[in-house]
């Protein structure tokens, strides 16, 4: 069988556009159905450079450190909101999340803590029921946790904005939202 143009063409136009934002092969591969050698070239491409090699190590740990908690909460919350308002194929919204979050994070003259690669998995992991949103109990805003830790029977959740972990002062707040 071979892949009407129109498809293909579009499966590139997504490829270039995740390649621009940063995106891992990994996400690439998963997303588009090119072949990994015409991923390596695109990448090329438009980089100038060859994709990094390597796994993606990441566990839930990553998203439940205090500042990339809050990173991965505020995308979360953008991605939420954006798929309540338009229907985009699951890539496409985020993508746009992503470049959202990275707008938001610019108006506050913050560096994007959470690549689109992070991104794309947090998504995942939330789809696969082992991290959700969770309102602080304090402040209402929703935050990323893992999922079946809180909630009626467990202790009250709160946000680490409400309290920050004690050696959160030292670190000057680099990539910190306030
Ligand atoms: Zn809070």
């Amino acid at each position: 069988m071979t892949k009407s143009l129109i498809a293909e063409s579009q499966e590139l136009t997504r490829a270039v556009q995740l390649i621009k934002l940063g995106a891992r092969m990994a996400v690439l591969e998963a997303e588009t159905s090119l072949s990994h050698e015409r991923l390596v070239r695109l990448h090329r491409e438009v980089t100038g450079q060859s994709p990094s090699k390597g796994q993606l190590p990441y566990s839930t740990d990553w998203f439940m450190a205090w500042q990339p908690n809050i990173h991965s909460s505020l995308f979360m919350n953008i991605h939420e909101r954006l798929d309540k308002s338009i229907a985009l194929a699951p890539i496409d919204l985020l993508m746009k999340a992503w470049e959202l979050y990275r707008e938001e994070l610019r108006t506050l003259d913050v560096e994007p803590m959470l690549s689109i690669t992070r991104a794309w998995r947090l998504v995942k992991f939330v789809d696969s029921d082992m991290l959700c949103l969770t309102a602080c109990t304090q402040c209402g805003g929703h935050f990323v946790t893992h999922t079946h830790e809180w909630g009626p029977g467990f202790k009250p959740y709160v946000c680490g904005l409400c309290e920050p972990p004690a050696r959160a002062g030292k670190s000057k707040r680099a990539g910190a939202i306030h």
